[in-house]
């Protein structure tokens, strides 16, 4: 590594699923790593023993290679653990108290709400800044925050400016000697080389803090990029129990990681025209934190599905047939699901949709009562349906187009048009009054199965 090379990283706790919000922070470190020829580290902040769980970081790898973001590629690092770097915290801890930046404090926090009280404030007022105090059981250490102002400069934001007099002299080290996070981040940082901080806007408030350690220890400090959250419908910032924000909801209900990329990288940034889809090459190279929308970003279920539509449909036949079969049992027929696979792949809007649009084909036909109740209501339906049957079964060709003018030849004897005259053998056939183009479908199911499914609707509605 040289000094020049530009460092981001991406730090997220392993503490429950992998959120779509972090993973366009994450993606946003990567595409700034890749663009400027740099590194990105993971690294997992694993220090919150009570809410840690190593499925978790097992889950944040799987997602990040999911997206891309893959452990094999050159520019990636790590993951490094938090939890193995105490030994610096505590040194870093050390180093600032003995240079005066830090001192240590025994008042409890009932007696500093006490004396906040007595004084009309509400925070800690430093009362021990200047006792000289050492460690010792129930005593934190905390940083001494300097008068003045701490000016951020922000790639998204622009300078953004911290009265130094509101920010209270912040822990370092719990009663019980353990680092807090805002030290063990920056030490992490510092000892990691971190070039550039991009992070979730929710970070804003630490970064004065965080300014100020870094200049403590002697170090310049990271360009740094707070994003602007994302909301709901409601303009709620996105929440785990209100909103599915699951990374893995969507990945397991079919949405394609390409989509999923694009989506979140346009999620409050444009490549400056109109376009919307676009290759994650070219996003790689446009994309720029100072060209980021400040207004929370609105996550958008149907667009993403939009996305995921478009995506769908640049797939290659062969490669969406392909990606089909991986979202249905195994012993449905293959080829079966390939003759299929282009009649569907226009409407498809997730891949979790396949087995439900096209089980009839492969299992026995289960006929929706209220389809079933609702079409062969109408009374040409069993006619029609008798005289269908008969016509297709005098047939020598099976094929789609046949299937269709043989119908149309049957209609006009009803005076009907296509749609009407297709419902009953669509029910009769599907079970359902929606699905798949219909000749299609007939022609994939084969004469026998297509007819057999005709006569027992034909004898259900005479019964
Ligand atoms: N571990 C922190 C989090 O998951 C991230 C801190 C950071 O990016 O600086 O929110």
């Amino acid at each position: 590594m040289t000094s020049s090379t530009p460092r981001f990283r991406f730090a997220p706790s392993p503490t429950g699923f992998f959120h779509v919000g972090g993973a366009r922070t994450a993606l946003f470190n990567w595409a700034l790593a890749r663009q400027l020829g740099g590194r990105f580290v993971l690294r997992i902040e694993d220090t919150d023993d009570a809410r840690n769980r190593p499925e978790w970081t097992d889950g944040i790898i799987d997602a990040l290679a999911w997206l891309g973001i893959s452990s094999d590629d050159p520019v990636f690092e790590g993951p490094y653990f938090q939890s193995s770097g105490t030994d610096q915290h505590l040194d870093a801890a050390a180093k600032l108290h003995a240079a005066g930046h830090a001192y240590y404090c025994a008042m409890t926090p009932d007696e500093i709400a006490e004396r906040a009280a007595s004084e009309g404030g509400t925070g800690y007022g430093g009362w021990s800044r200047d006792l000289g105090l050492g460690p010792g059981p129930g005593r934190v250490l905390r940083f001494r925050v300097p008068d003045g102002t701490t000016v951020v400069d922000d790639l998204v934001r622009g300078r953004v400016n911290f009265d130094n007099a509101v920010i209270e002299d912040f822990v370092l080290l719990r009663g019980n000697g353990s680092p807090v996070f805002n030290l063990a981040n920056v030490v992490d940082d510092v000892t990691m080389g971190i070039t550039h901080v991009v992070r979730a806007e929710e970070h804003l408030p630490n970064t004065p803090k965080q300014q100020m350690l870094w200049t403590a220890l002697g170090e310049r400090p990271p360009v740094w990029g707070h994003v602007p959250v994302l909301v709901n419908e409601q303009r709620k910032k996105l929440s785990k129990r209100r909103d599915k924000v699951a990374l893995e909801q969507y990945r397991s209900e079919g949405f394609l990681a390409e989509a999923m990329v694009n989506y979140l990288m346009t999620l409050g940034w444009s490549p400056g025209d109109d376009r919307e889809i676009l290759p994650w090459a070219e996003i790689e190279s446009l994309f720029h934190l100072e060209d980021v929308n400040l207004s929370p970003a609105f996550f958008d279920v149907r667009k993403l599905a939009a996305f995921n539509g478009e995506y769908i449909r640049m797939m290659s036949a062969d490669a969406f047939a392909e990606e089909c079969c991986r979202w249905v049992p195994d012993e449905w027929s293959k080829d079966q699901l390939a003759a299929i696979a282009p009649h569907i792949q226009p409407r498809l809007v997730t891949f979790s949709d396949v087995p439900a649009l096209v089980d009839f084909i492969f299992s026995e036909v289960v006929i929706d009562e209220e389809s079933w109740n609702k079409v062969m209501a109408a009374d040409y339906s069993l006619a029609l349906l008798t005289a269908t049957v008969d016509a297709y079964a005098a047939l020598e060709d099976w094929s789609a187009e046949v299937l269709k003018s043989t119908l149309e030849q049957v209609m006009t004897t009803f005076d009907l048009k296509l749609g009407k005259a297709q419902a009953p053998v669509r029910v009769a056939v599907t079970g359902r009054t929606v699905g798949p183009p219909l000749f299609e479908s007939l022609e994939v199911l084969g004469v026998d199965v297509s007819l057999g499914r005709m006569r027992a609707a034909i004898e259900r509605a005479s019964g």
